[in-house]
């Protein structure tokens, strides 16, 4: 069993931290990037969250592994609610150009809340755990999936309002958070009190948090009528940059953010150097798109209507996001890039 510093010990060295910085009064401070080693590979879209008639969805494995093969996705983890699927078992589906990882929806609770953690690439059936709290109720989740060298992804911490920023905070070994789910009843927004999925998202980064947003479906209905509030497939996923369409390839690139989340919106690629953040969109027709970069406190820093947009690193901000919204209302998000430590 590896311990997760271990584990993430083939991710760190792609990121090469460069502070250059300069104490010499006089001397302007130099803030850079932090810039990954590697921003080769190819993109691979897939869908993190789905289910089937072995849990709570309408359809057979099979059958939603086939929706998702024919839909253009390049990878899918099917993860039934406490359930785990070997897509040994589907073997006919999978070829080289789809790929099924292994994987389930740890389904447990505390209280009230819904507990609810993916594990992604992760051996074999995992057994949910409870806790004497809320936080060690999602911890021991996140930690059970760690145990098997699997990677954790929080979700809809907004349905039946669960929890929020003050308990992700304190949640360790985790990297990957549900900022957007296709199930009508999720709360992606916020409301009220409540804050939205994305603003929880900038909390946790401006205290510290090294954390990827996702996209997921959550697909339940895959027979009848495809509506607004039934829980569809084809509303959210992950595109992954990555050198192979491979299960550990792409568990490495989620982990170190290399990958950008959408409901929509296409990107062609997303360059990052020592001052400057790239985002090239991948334009539909005649389509339109606003790019805002969004920094700490979910402050909007700037706004490009161009393609790309391009973000230019001038004053010392702890990190940078972009969401790039069209004209149709969808959106896709990259991932933050954080200024280097100096
Ligand atoms: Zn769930
Ligand atoms: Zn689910």
């Amino acid at each position: 069993m590896r311990s997760f510093s271990q584990a993430l010990g083939r991710v760190v060295p792609l990121v090469l931290l460069i502070a250059s910085c300069s104490d010499v009064p006089g001397h302007r401070t130099t803030v850079q990037f932090e810039v990954p080693v590697d921003q080769g590979g190819f993109w691979y879209k897939g869908n993190t969250h789905a289910h089937t008639t072995m849990s709570d969805g309408d359809s057979p494995p099979e059958y939603v592994a086939r929706w998702y093969k024919e839909h253009g996705y390049d990878f899918l983890v099917l993860s039934d609610h406490n359930v785990f699927t070997d897509p040994q078992t589907l073997s006919g589906i999978v070829d080289s150009t789809f790929l099924l990882i292994p994987g389930e929806e740890l389904t447990s609770s505390f209280d009230q809340a819904a507990v609810h953690v993916n594990g992604l690439n992760i051996p074999y059936a995992l057994e949910a755990r409870t806790s004497t709290t809320l936080v060690g109720t999602i911890q021991a989740n996140v930690d059970a999936i760690r145990e098997v060298e699997g990677v954790p992804h929080i979700n809809h911490p907004n349905f039946r309002w669960s929890f929020g920023a003050k308990e992700l905070a304190q949640i360790e070994r985790d990297r990957l958070l549900e900022i957007s789910n296709g199930h009508p009843t999720v709360h992606n927004e916020g409301g009220g009190d409540s804050p939205g999925l994305e603003e929880i998202w900038d909390i946790l980064l401006s205290n510290g948090k090294r954390i990827y947003g996702i996209a997921v479906d959550d697909a339940h209905h895959f027979q009848g009528e495809f509506a607004l509030d039934r829980a569809n497939p084809g509303r959210g996923w992950v595109t992954v940059k990555a050198r192979n369409l491979d299960a550990m390839m792409l568990m490495e690139a989620l982990e170190a953010g290399h990958f950008y989340a959408s409901t929509g919106v296409e990107l062609s690629d997303i360059v990052i150097t020592h001052d400057r953040l790239e985002v090239h969109i991948n334009r539909e027709s005649d389509f339109r798109y606003t790019t805002t970069f969004i920094g700490e406190g979910g402050r909007v820093l700037s706004e490009s209507t161009q393609n790309p947009a391009i973000f230019e690193l001038v004053t010392n901000i702890r990190y940078v996001r972009a969401r790039i919204r069209d004209s149709a209302g969808r959106v896709a998000w990259t991932q933050p890039v954080f200024v280097a430590e100096h």
